[in-house]
């Protein structure tokens, strides 16, 4: 219902509830994006801009209702506030929703349209790839605003991030590793990789390298048959990777896999993944997995390689230090898992704390003098 009151001012509930949920999660700004011409519908929500300027990637999809883009794009801003502060990055949190059929709806007019509403923020914002948008969009947006990372090397980009990712999952892993079993060692410690796209099939290779037992699983039966050739790893079809008996269970496809369905099938003692959002229910399943004697790895520590990267193309790219800096994931996991023992709390919790202490810390440098 719209109308107005007294004053001129909106008295639409969706509006109301938009600065709701805006305060509830406390973000800084949230600017709602139109363009008659090019039929762009976006929302750019900028969770918090203390520890440095909002970066995160823009996502194209068909929402069924505008509420579920708004909901979509808080929550997801408001994630890589954490991701960052946790990865140790000066860097805050945001993200970008375009809404419609990234088949169908994306062109060259519309990405250019989107990157000048970008650009409107003056640098609070930097976008990059997310979900239906392509290096070949973020072109296009580039054309039109500085404030893109991500992007490939032939543009003065840093390239596929994958590779920084699956390095710091690696770290989280053998993080885990010395917290369950006193040894950061992984020799001869089953794990079983669901999903070998880019950054499962480097870490494939890391764990052969560390005599892991590795068994594999993938809808995408090419890329099961090269590792398998290559690493003479183990594969099993993709619904099956569940019931595997294994140490470790390093979810690197699809989120909300661990859930009421698979975590009575699971017998690892580590959950650790660069899958995004692994737990269907972080409250629900975070405390069953720690109930269950699993140690679950925060998959938004483990996979801040991709952040990490877009970090250092944004301050001047050289991925050694991309590299060194996702070797602290190591560190981080370490601290959060005996934060997390010692209070007998799940470990997403102690992850969280640590992200919002580090806020309220530098935040309090960043006050005036
Ligand atoms: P990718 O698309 O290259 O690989 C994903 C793989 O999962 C594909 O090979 C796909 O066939 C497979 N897959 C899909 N459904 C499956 C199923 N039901 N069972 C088994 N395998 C299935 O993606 P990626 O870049 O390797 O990223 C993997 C995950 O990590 C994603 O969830 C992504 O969001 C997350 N992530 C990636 C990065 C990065 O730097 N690439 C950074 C942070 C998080």
């Amino acid at each position: 219902m719209i109308g107005v009151n007294q004053n001129g001012a909106a008295t639409d509930s969706t509006t109301r509830s938009v600065i709701e949920q805006m305060t509830a999660m406390e973000h800084e700004q949230v600017l709602f994006c139109q363009d008659k011409a090019t039929g762009l519908k976006a929302i750019i929500a900028v969770h918090n801009t203390v520890l440095g300027p909002s970066l995160g990637g823009t996502r194209m999809w068909n929402y069924a209702t505008e509420e579920e883009a708004l909901t979509d794009v808080l929550r997801l801003s408001r994630g890589m506030t954490y991701k960052s502060a946790l990865a140790g990055l000066n860097l805050g949190g945001g993200k970008a929703v375009i809404i419609g059929d990234s088949r169908t709806q994306k062109n060259e007019a519309l990405m250019r349209r989107f990157g000048k509403f970008v650009n409107s923020l003056g640098g609070k914002y930097i976008t990059a790839e997310d979900m239906g948008i392509g290096t070949r969009d973020m072109e296009w947006v580039n054309l039109e605003t500085e404030h893109v990372a991500g992007l490939p090397e032939y543009l003065g980009g840093s390239g596929d991030p994958s590779p920084v990712t699956a390095y710091g999952v690696y770290m989280g892993m053998k993080a885990a590793a010395r917290h369950q079993w006193g040894s950061e060692s992984l020799e001869g410690r089953k794990v079983a990789v669901q999903g070998v796209g880019s950054v499962g099939a480097t870490l494939v290779e890391y764990l052969v390298k560390e005599n892991a037992k590795v068994t594999i699983a993938d809808i995408w039966e090419p890329g099961v048959k090269a590792l398998v050739n290559e690493f003479g790893v183990s594969a099993v079809a993709p619904e099956a990777i569940y019931d595997v008996e294994m140490d470790i269970y390093a979810p690197c496809a699809l989120g909300a896999t661990v859930n009421d369905e698979t975590l009575p099938k699971l017998t690892c003692a580590i959950i650790c993944g660069a899958a995004n959002n692994q737990l269907a229910s972080e409250e629900k399943h975070g405390r069953a997995v720690m109930e269950k004697g699993i140690l679950y790895a925060p998959d938004y520590l483990v996979n801040a390689g991709g952040i990490i990267n877009c970090y250092w193309e944004v301050i001047g790219y050289h991925r050694d230090a991309a590299l060194r800096q996702a070797e602290d994931i190591y560190t981080t996991a370490a601290e959060i898992f005996k934060v997390a023992s010692e209070r007998n709390i799940p470990t997403f919790l102690a992850a969280n704390e640590l992200a919002e202490e580090r806020l309220e810390r530098i935040g309090r440098v960043k006050l005036p003098m």
